[in-house]
């Protein structure tokens, strides 16, 4: 099912809206709209002078379109000095919970890092700090009360994005301004334990004032822990080529291989894919997912040819172990047959990967200065 729609383009980056968006600002819309009264008297204006039902909803519709239309202001920051530092985004996307800029690795450079970082709380503080201002401009109290509801909600963005955690903004400016004394990965770790503390204070606070603020924190704590984990996979295997961990020795099948001969090999040799081979060349793959396909009973009519996968994507010798890690998490794959000149001369599965990472990251630990 297609869950998301693109609503237009800027600076060459596609803007999507997620379907997860129409229940929140039709929630928006109906919490703001019924209670126009409590919330004018909160902010301390006169209440926008629109009759109870339509008009209402149609104000509260708006206020979240604002809302969406702020979020995009602050992704759209960030996207676009990351794209000045030279950096290939792919879309932006706005759902339930904000906006999400799809841009490839931050830099690891600090200063670099920082420039994307604070952008966008940055042009939240500017976008609320006009609104507030342009509301002593009117006379209008519906355009004083949108300006100040939607000018308090951008210096709210500012602020939340500014907390010292991943992924928000404010911890990767942490991560960065670390960076510069000491080495990424440990800039990164620390600033992740920075974030996870903050969580936790944040999640007790919530257990006694808000409960909302417990999911957030949950939230929060795992990010941060995410983001400390993936950098530090990143470092360790980024050492590595493809051909230092791949497994040379490889059994394959050919496509004329039963689909129960298959089985047994499965069984007998523990590995749950293989490459297809025919005549010295590699022709697809096949897995045991592939294999659960066909009923027991058609164990020894089918063919591995029959069930295979057929395009398959490869790896190099030198590819880098880090690139393939993500491939492999990207496109949830198992495994990847290692082609060099047309030739088959390896396989790399995931727990290889895994296995040179826990001892590399072993020996890391017993010359931490290294890392
Ligand atoms: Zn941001």
């Amino acid at each position: 099912m297609k869950t998301s729609f693109k609503i237009g383009t800027v600076s060459g980056i596609p803007i999507k809206l997620h379907i997860s968006l129409i229940i929140i600002v039709g929630f928006i819309a109906w919490s703001v709209g019924s209670n126009l009264f409590q919330l004018a008297e909160f902010m301390g204006v006169a209440p926008p002078p629109v009759s109870p039902g339509f008009e209402s909803y149609v104000l509260g519709a708006i206020v979240a379109i604002g809302l969406f239309a702020s979020v995009l202001a602050h992704e759209l920051g960030h996207s676009i000095v990351a794209q000045r530092e030279g950096l290939e985004i792919e879309e932006i996307t706005l759902w339930i919970f904000g906006g999400v800029s799809n841009l490839e690795e931050m830099p690891r450079e600090p200063g670099r890092e920082i420039k994307i970082s604070v952008v966008g709380p940055g042009i939240s503080l500017i976008l609320g700090g006009v609104l507030y201002a342009a509301s002593s401009y009117t006379a209008s109290d519906t355009i004083v009360f949108l300006s100040i509801y939607l000018g308090f909600i951008n210096l709210f963005l500012a602020g939340f994005n500014l907390l010292p955690a991943f992924p928000m903004d404010g911890g990767r400016i942490l991560r960065a301004i670390f960076a510069t004394r000491m080495s990424y990965a440990k800039a990164t770790s620390r600033a992740a334990g920075i974030g996870k503390g903050f969580a936790v204070l944040m999640g007790i606070f919530g257990i006694f004032f808000n409960p909302f603020l417990i999911v957030i924190a949950v939230f929060i704590y795992f990010a941060a822990s995410a983001e400390a984990q993936n950098v530090s996979v990143r470092f360790v295997l980024e050492k590595l080529d493809v051909e230092d961990i791949m497994s040379k020795k490889m059994c394959t099948v050919s496509p004329s291989t039963t689909a129960r001969d298959l089985l047994d090999k499965i069984v007998k040799l523990q590995h749950t894919g293989f490459p297809v081979v025919y005549r010295g060349g590699l022709v697809g793959i096949v897995t045991m997912a592939d294999l659960k396909k066909i009923p027991k009973s058609a164990l020894d009519q089918s063919r591995v040819a029959d069930i295979m996968t057929r395009e398959v994507t490869t790896v190099k010798p030198g590819e880098d172990v880090s690139d393939v890690w993500n491939r492999m998490l990207q496109d949830n794959v198992g495994r990847f047959p290692v082609v060099s000149d047309g030739e088959l001369v390896g396989i790399v599965t995931r727990s290889d990967v895994m296995h040179a990472y826990n001892i590399l990251s072993e020996l890391g630990e017993l010359d931490s200065g290294h890392m």
